[in-house]
């Protein structure tokens, strides 16, 4: 496992480091407790804390608090506190702040080895819960939990140095491959759609049914307006096999740009509103759901996808 390491001593740190590499893991030691936060903040791959109380910078129990907030909001990660003492109230007072285990220092190797086995198993089943949570089981994409959550912390972090889209797109005439060729044909072509999506930039979900969104971090609204077509053009000449025969489909796609002071909702709100639009205005195009693509009507007049401009 990877481990991140925090005690306040370099020869404990060592002694630790080795007894925990010689077991097979990854350790990432500090002796500082606001290097350690910065590291588990940035790093995604931790798998669990192993922390003293008496960390300079932060202490090991604000750093068990940390690490459980940051658990419960991205991955799973198991904290053990470890402490010199063999008072009560200092255990009592670890699990409250968020740690799952409790060891005394040094640690004996067996023991310790031991409590990152059961660390193991009770990670393993939460990030099975994590994915059976937000991952669609059909097509293997983001569900639109999964989405709205990276959506919603994306308005929250981006400013106007960093602009961010959003594509919303939904197969058209979806009903009629079911009702033509079966469900399960119907099936395999989502799969097909997510296939195409998942190869192209951005962070892609499906929202339900047949309908999809991609985030585009970084990106503004002609930008991502460029790529919605690029992704128009890419599913519609994307054969798809299904028993007896071959499909084509295509897809009506809305695009919106993140405004200063607008929320996750507004955003995909405005993104809905575009797509409806492309879709009742003939389907198989893309529509962005503002009025400032400036610099964008060359490209769009020659493409086979039409702009509606939309105020928002
Ligand atoms: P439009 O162009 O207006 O989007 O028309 P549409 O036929 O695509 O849309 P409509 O909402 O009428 O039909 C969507 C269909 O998608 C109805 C529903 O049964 C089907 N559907 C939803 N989820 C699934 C799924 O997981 N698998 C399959 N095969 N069909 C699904
Ligand atoms: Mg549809
Ligand atoms: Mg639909």
């Amino acid at each position: 496992m990877r481990i991140l390491l925090a005690d306040p001593s370099r020869i404990g740190l060592k002694l630790m480091t080795k007894m925990l590499v010689d077991g097979g893991h990854e350790v990432l030691p500090f002796t500082d407790g606001t290097a350690a936060l910065e590291c588990l903040r940035g790093d995604e791959t931790i798998d669990v804390l192993l922390t003293s109380f008496e960390v300079p910078g932060i202490s090991g129990l604000e750093l068990c608090w940390e690490a459980r907030l940051i658990a419960n909001s991205r991955h799973p990660i198991y904290v053990v506190a470890m402490s010199s003492s063999h008072d009560r109230d200092r255990l009592i007072e670890a699990l409250d702040s968020g740690a799952d285990d409790f060891i005394t220092k040094p640690p004996v190797a067996t023991e310790l080895f031991a409590r990152l086995r059961a660390a193991e198993r009770m990670t393993r089943a939460q990030r099975e819960l994590v994915r059976l949570a937000t991952i669609d089981p059909l097509t293997d994409l983001p569900n639109r939990r999964a989405f709205f959550d990276r959506a919603g912390e994306a308005c929250l972090r981006s400013g106007s140095a960093a602009p961010l889209s959003v594509v919303m797109f939904d197969i058209d005439h979806f009903k009629r491959v079911n009702d033509t060729w079966g469900h399960d044909a119907g099936d395999l072509v989502l799969k097909a759609v997510a296939d195409v999506v998942r190869r192209r930039t951005g962070s892609p979900a499906r929202l339900g049914g047949e309908e999809f969104a991609i985030l585009l971090d970084g990106w503004d609204l002609l930008d991502a307006y460029h790529e919605a077509e690029r992704l128009r053009v890419d599913i519609q000449s994307t054969p798809i096999e299904i028993p007896g025969g071959v499909l084509e489909v295509t897809v009506s796609l809305g695009v919106a740009e993140h405004l200063g002071g607008h929320t996750v909702d507004q955003l995909m709100k405005n993104a809905d509103v575009a797509l409806y639009a492309a879709k009742t205005s003939g389907r198989n195009r893309v529509v962005a759901a503002q009025s400032t693509i400036a610099g964008a009507s060359d490209s769009i007049e020659t493409s086979e996808a039409r702009t509606i401009y939309l105020a928002c």
